[in-house]
């Protein structure tokens, strides 16, 4: 693992996500290295000839960066709402070495002494998330996600290689409800053979209820080029799955997916974000 403090001129960028106006990613790469991981393509070009997952740079100027763009910002919509705020679209922010370096942790208290508007939104797979809970109740708009793609602890190790077990996730999600942080669960990546298949759909909605959650984000595989080159190569160990992954490729496949999802979530009383089943890429 190669760890590389860096300095950067910019913290907050503009997410291009639908749900959110402005991004901050504490870190340039994820120690989580997970095989379906949309933001691998980063590494070809920042730092080619390295492995996703095997380097990490730190931001160590980040949150000096978010407070100067933030008195900006604040001329610009002169004391309004100037946007929700996403933490991270193309990291990890609570990765193993936000413990060491806590830049995440520094940038939201930036924004809680700012006074910022807007609502923020953390994306992990982390149960460090919990950490920061005191500062997570200091904004008006604060939510937490966990990622979940299985409830069993196997799958996410073997997809989401560093990454915490699923089991931990849970567990966060839990302690983040009863200390009354807004949260919700992200279900996505479907992957297939393993969790997008009615029994597995109905565990894993099953838990998340009694996780306390209400809420969460379903998203179908992303399978584009870069992403499936890199999948399955890592799947060529197991070809048996292959197959599997390959069908998930299709339009039918995820109208049939949906069907079986719809009256699940419904039964569970979890509502699903945005009423659809996110897709990006084909
Ligand atoms: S945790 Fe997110 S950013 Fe990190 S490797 Fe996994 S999918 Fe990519």
């Amino acid at each position: 693992m190669k760890i590389r403090e860096i300095k950067v001129g910019s913290a907050l960028t503009k997410s291009g996500l639908p749900d959110a106006k402005w991004a901050v990613n504490p870190y340039v790469g994820c120690v989580f290295g997970c095989k379906y991981c949309y933001a691998a393509f980063i590494g070809r070009w920042k730092h080619p000839g390295e492995e996703w997952g095997e380097f990490v740079d730190v931001k160590i100027n980040a949150p000096e960066i978010l407070k100067t763009e933030l008195e900006k910002l604040n001329k610009k919509f002169q004391n309004k709402d100037s946007g929700s705020i996403f933490f991270s679209s193309v990291t990890d922010p609570y990765q193993g070495i936000e413990a060491k370096y806590q830049i995440t942790r520094q940038c939201l208290r930036v924004l809680a002494d700012f006074g910022y508007k807007g609502e923020i939104s953390i994306l992990t797979k982390s149960p460090l998330v919990c950490r920061d809970i005191d500062i997570f109740k200091k904004f008006k708009k604060a939510s937490v996600g966990l990622t979940i793609t299985s409830i069993d602890d196997e799958v996410s190790q073997f997809l989401e290689n560093n990454a915490p077990p699923v089991s931990l996730r849970l567990g966060a999600l839990k302690e983040l409800c009863r200390a009354g942080i807004p949260t919700y669960a992200f279900v996505g990546p479907l992957l297939p053979y393993f969790t997008a298949r009615a029994d597995k759909l109905e565990e894993l909605f099953t838990e998340l209820k009694e996780s306390g959650v209400a809420e969460a984000y379903v998203e179908h595989i992303n399978l584009s080029p870069k992403i499936r080159q890199r999948l399955f190569e890592y799947l060529a160990k197991t070809p048996e799955l292959i197959s599997y992954f390959k069908k998930a490729q299709t339009d039918e496949y995820r109208q049939e997916l949906e069907k079986i999802i719809y009256p699940i979530a419904k039964k569970s009383g979890i509502k699903i974000i945005g009423g659809k089943i996110l897709h990006h890429g084909k």
